[in-house]
């Protein structure tokens, strides 16, 4: 029976795989990966390691979540090193808890190993702070998909009145609803929002805009995108360095 490394992949950059994901890549028997992990990273294994893509399209999801858990379990009694790659944390929306619960549910041991998340270091790239001293003391990372019961929001709206930094994953085909919700909850119609597209990437791409303008301006970009809200967004005017 092997052993299950819930590794997490970080945003897309290749060099910002960790030192230690890096080398259970280089020891893997078999490397179970996602989309947003970089295919790339897969160039590092050894010889004759195998590659299973469980890859899921924000919310179609290619296999079910029961069957990913199945995938996982099936290999891990088969090879002793099984790497389960997965793009930026495992525990944010990863679902790296889920996949552990069922291994240990089952007997198999399993280790996290943590990756640079999309949530911090996409708006870094694009020269976002999600903190900043004197703008803002605290951020929220959300999910931006929400169940298709459309009567009831899983997101309280009602909490986000503060001028907490607010990042939006998995949000882009609901980014006019996220705007209109935040105006309807009292910020200003001109309140600062950020669309980045494919962050850390050499495709990487910043729109910046206001609550009431953003869905016009950002509207097609590509996947995988997140949304800041917050003052922080302004000082991309002085700290974009990455996108020149
Ligand atoms: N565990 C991942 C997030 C999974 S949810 C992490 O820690 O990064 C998937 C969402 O992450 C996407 O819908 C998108 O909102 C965001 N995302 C991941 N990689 C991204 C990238 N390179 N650029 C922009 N957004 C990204």
């Amino acid at each position: 029976m092997g052993k299950v490394y819930l590794t997490g992949a970080g945003p897309g950059e290749i060099e910002l795989l960790t030192v230690k994901a890096l080398r259970l890549v280089k020891e893997a028997d078999i490397i179970i990966y996602d989309r947003l992990a970089n295919p790339d990273i897969l160039k590092e294994a050894k010889d004759g390691c195998e590659f299973v893509y469980v890859g899921k399209e924000d919310s179609h999801h290619t296999l079910p979540q029961e069957e990913i858990n199945e995938v996982i379990y099936q290999n891990a009694l088969k090879y002793k090193c099984v790497v389960r790659l997965k793009g930026g944390d495992p525990f944010v929306f990863g679902r790296g808890g889920e996949e552990a619960i069922y291994l240990k549910e089952r007997g198999i041991k399993f280790e996290f190993i943590p990756g640079i998340t999309s949530a911090i270091a996409v708006p870094e790239y694009a020269g976002i702070p999600v903190t900043h001293r004197g703008i803002t003391v605290s951020f929220r990372v959300v999910t931006g998909h929400e169940s298709s019961n459309k009567d009831h929001s899983q997101i309280p709206w009602e909490n986000y009145k503060t001028d907490d930094t607010i990042i939006f994953l998995m949000g882009l085909h609901r980014l006019k609803k996220i705007a209109s919700k935040l105006i309807e909850i009292g910020k200003p119609k001109d309140y600062p929002i950020a669309v980045i597209s494919r962050g850390t990437t050499k495709d990487e791409k910043t729109v910046v805009g206001t609550l009431e303008n953003i869905y016009e301006l950002a509207k097609d970009l590509p996947t995988p995108a997140l949304i800041v809200v917050g003052e922080v967004v302004n000082l991309r005017e002085q700290l974009n360095w990455f996108e020149k």
